[in-house]
């Protein structure tokens, strides 16, 4: 009789209880992976990703002699079915955090212990889960340096190792083609583009994490900041699709880390802000789609996407280098530099006094490591509006910021080809990943700016003095 192994963001044989659990039964093991009605909603490049993902898994499974077994549909009907279809008595997954996750959860696991079925969760995707770190006050934390504090000391549990092989069922359900889900949704940029930049799987994942312990963790700190250099793990797309845990991660930093590695800890307090974004959003799950701050409802921001300056934000050609550089990044390589992310977060929240959530959006559908809970808590740190977030009166200069942060000029070089004699491949990649109807040509001149740096701060200044902030 078998289990069957919900497989959702956790695409990886190593540290996933759930499937740990099922191996360790004895039984047979039917990994599901169901593209259900959440993934309606997922954006054109998270959407891309997580498919590869899942046809990646599966071919690793197929070395340890299983599968993926793929279904479109209700999760919730195709659980059914698939008990129905396997006798399968035992449902195994590991727990997700999104508010409408824990409801889809919650409910299928009281339909299907009413059938009697064994419905266990685990902890899989997140350090310390939320509702296991509370302030002495109690509640959850609305301010990073004390989350920081309190979890750091925490022991965290042990990884579970990768089973060597996995035993199947005799017969296989019949499982839908993968390719229908990708005739859903369209990436609508030149995927052929984007496809070099992404590093699919655990295997990857796990050399991106050593390279980087080895090479990149003592230039962490000071090289972070600084958009041209590869000096970040890079780790945060196969977070995203679960191709390695946050506990796996946590484990080799902190041994580095009492090892008086340099770096480990600004490393550490990195992916703890990956850890309180999931806190905030369990405790407070309004902050994935309204201010945080409810003083700033009413705030007379921007509410259409199709203004021209937020087209111009998004084509990146706003006439700012590095907005423009960051924007055209995330296009061709699915990421962003975090440096990036906060300075094209400021400049259309603040110096096109755009609402967050339309650029929220646009992340959404554009990020291969798009995470729900860190671009929710980006934003609102971004906009002002969000818990432990910039205050309103800190307006990135981006000028200034491109000058500090990209001294030689050579990320504003490599994203923009206008104007340059021998614009760099990178620079040029943009205009193959970008839809003919976006206009754009390498050869044209670079755009004057559409809001200045200074006009847009004195702009944004006065409105939020208007509103008595
Ligand atoms: P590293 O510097 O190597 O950090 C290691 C890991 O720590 C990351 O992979 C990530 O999981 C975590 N981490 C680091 N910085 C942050 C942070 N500020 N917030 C939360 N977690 C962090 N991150 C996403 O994963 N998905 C998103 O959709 C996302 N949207 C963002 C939107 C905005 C407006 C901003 C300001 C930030 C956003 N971030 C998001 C956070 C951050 O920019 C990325 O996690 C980081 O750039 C990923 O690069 P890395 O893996 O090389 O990071």
């Amino acid at each position: 009789i078998p289990v069957l192994v919900w497989l959702r963001r956790d695409l990886r044989l190593g540290d996933n209880p759930a499937l740990a659990a099922a191996v360790a039964s004895g039984r047979p093991v039917i990994p599901v992976f169901i593209a259900d009605e959440m993934m309606q909603d997922l954006g054109a490049a998270p959407d891309w990703r997580l498919k590869l993902g899942v046809a990646h898994f599966d071919r690793v499974l197929r070395q340890v002699g299983s599968r993926v077994l793929f279904r479109i549909g209700s999760a919730r009907q195709i659980l059914q079915q698939l008990v129905a279809e396997t006798g399968a008595t035992g449902i195994y997954w590991n727990r997700a955090y999104h508010p409408d996750e824990i409801t889809r959860d919650t409910n299928i696991k009281s339909d299907l212990k009413a059938l009697g079925i064994e419905v266990k969760s685990f902890p899989g995707n997140l350090c310390f889960e939320p509702w296991t770190v509370a302030k002495g006050s109690g509640g959850g934390y609305r301010v990073f340096t004390p989350f920081w504090r309190s979890v750091r000391q925490l022991s965290v549990a042990a990884s579970a190792p990768a089973p060597a092989q996995l035993r199947s069922p005799q017969d296989w359900p019949k499982a839908d083609d993968l390719q229908l889900w990708a005739a859903r949704h369209r990436m609508g940029r030149g995927v052929s583009v984007v496809r070099p930049y992404l590093s699919l799987g655990e295997q990857a994942a796990w050399e991106r994490l050593e390279t980087f312990c080895d090479d990149g963790l003592s230039g962490y700190s000071a090289g972070r900041d600084i958009p041209s250099r590869p000096a970040t793990s890079g780790l945060s797309e196969a977070l995203a699709c679960g191709e390695i845990s946050a506990r796996q991660i946590w484990h080799r930093g902190r041994a580095l880390w009492q090892d008086g590695a340099v770096g480990a800890e600004t490393f550490l307090k990195q992916l703890v802000w990956r850890e309180f974004a999931y806190h905030l959003m369990f405790h407070e799950p309004h902050i994935l789609t309204r201010n945080w701050r409810q003083e700033w409802d009413g705030f007379p921001w921007n509410q259409d996407d199709q203004h021209p300056d937020v087209i111009a934000w998004k084509q990146g050609r706003t006439g700012i280098a590095f907005v423009d550089a960051a924007m055209r990044e995330m296009y061709v390589t699915g990421r962003m530099h975090n440096r990036g992310r906060m300075i094209v977060a400021s400049y259309l929240s603040k110096h096109l006094m755009t609402d967050w959530r339309i650029g929220q959006r646009w992340f959404a559908d554009c990020l291969t490591d798009w995470d729900p809970a860190s671009n929710a808590m980006g934003w609102q740190w971004a906009a002002g509006s969000g818990p432990d977030a910039a205050p309103y009166f800190r307006v990135f200069n981006p000028e200034l910021q491109l000058k500090k942060f990209d001294p030689d000029g050579r990320y504003r070089r490599g994203w923009i080809a206008e104007g340059q004699a021998e614009p760099s491949e990178t620079a040029l990649s943009y205009f193959d990943a970008i839809p003919k109807s976006w206009n754009m040509r390498a050869g044209n001149p670079y755009p004057t700016p559409i809001v200045s740096a200074a006009k847009g701060r004195e702009r944004a200044l006065a409105a939020y003095q208007n509103r008595g902030f």
